[in-house]
């Protein structure tokens, strides 16, 4: 009923990531690639975890601990070019 979320992860994923694939080319951008380029960049970044109980909207105080989205494309473009640039996984593998 009660899921912890964190609002990071889903700015990461929902917007920024599928925002970079849709504008630049990556050696290969599977879903493994993905979610290494998600490790990366979360593991650089402040979590914001909160309280989601189904479908409830965020409170004014959770949209205010939204972290700083410049430094969240910095991160997502630095993962994407790491791991574009060495995959983590053979690079004729489907
Ligand atoms: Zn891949």
């Amino acid at each position: 009923m009660y899921e912890l979320k964190n609002h990071t992860e889903t700015v990461v994923q929902q917007k920024t990531l599928q925002n970079y694939l849709r504008n630049n080319v990556l050696n290969c951008s599977c879903e493994r690639c993905q979610a290494d380029i998600m490790a990366l960049a979360l593991n650089r970044l402040p979590a914001r975890y909160y309280v989601s109980s189904r479908g409830e909207i965020m409170t004014q105080w959770e949209s205010q601990a939204l972290p700083d989205q410049t430094r969240i494309i910095t991160e997502v473009v630095r993962a994407a070019q790491q791991v574009s640039a060495t995959p983590l996984h053979p690079i004729n593998q489907p």
